[in-house]
């Protein structure tokens, strides 16, 4: 019998490197799917609907909150995010680990409803190479840029909610890591 997916949920600053680090572990195996989020917030440059979100109106989201469509959602920084249900839930059933990119409000969320679910936080080396990140994407203001510092100092305090952090050193380091960490999940739950 196909062993039922799980459900890893990895966080971490915006500017960590998580979306490097998920592409990564996704061409080089193909035990994952990486769940698509619904959002409010608009599309940066390159950024594409239905390829890095969904994305809607408040209207459009509150419809799927309604009608039970998302398995949590959260504000972040003046938007709506959320994780829509009928993929993961499908993806799991082919025995997929499914990869939730989402915040911590998601992630203590995803923890209540699927107790062995696992949480990473992902970390940058130094707070200066997380600014230097930021900075260097190029797609957001400085006052953007300033309230998602503000955010990931916030954020660094409620890093103890998680069951790992991992630094994110280098890409292939962080991929190896991330892949360990959630195939040993499956051992400990029991569904290897
Ligand atoms: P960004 O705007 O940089 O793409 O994402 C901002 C934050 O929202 C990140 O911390 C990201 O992980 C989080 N996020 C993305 N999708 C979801 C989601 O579906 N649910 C929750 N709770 N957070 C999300």
């Amino acid at each position: 019998m196909k062993r039922q997916g799980m459900l890893a949920v990895v966080s971490g600053f915006s500017g960590a490197g998580k979306g490097t680090v998920m592409k990564a572990l996704l061409e080089k195996y193909d035990n994952y799917a990486l769940s698509i989020s619904a959002t409010t917030r608009a599309p940066r440059p390159g950024e594409q609907d239905g390829r890095e979100y969904f994305f809607m109106t408040d209207g459009q989201f509150e419809e799927l909150i309604q009608n039970d469509r998302l398995i949590e959602h959260a504000r972040y920084v003046n938007h709506y995010y959320g994780t829509p249900r009928s993929y993961v839930e499908s993806k799991m059933a082919e025995g997929k680990d499914v990869i939730l990119e989402i915040e911590i409000q998601g992630a203590l969320n995803v923890k209540r409803q699927y107790p062995d679910a696992i949480l990473i936080f992902v970390v940058p080396p130094t707070a200066a190479e997380l600014k230097r990140r930021l900075v260097s994407r190029g797609t957001e203001t400085e006052e953007v840029i300033a309230s998602r510092l503000k955010r990931a100092l916030e954020e660094s305090e409620e890093m103890e909610s998680y069951d790992y952090i991992l630094v994110n050193d280098t890409v292939d380091q962080c991929v190896e890591e991330l892949h360990h960490l959630i195939q040993s999940q499956h051992l400990k739950a029991g569904n290897s």
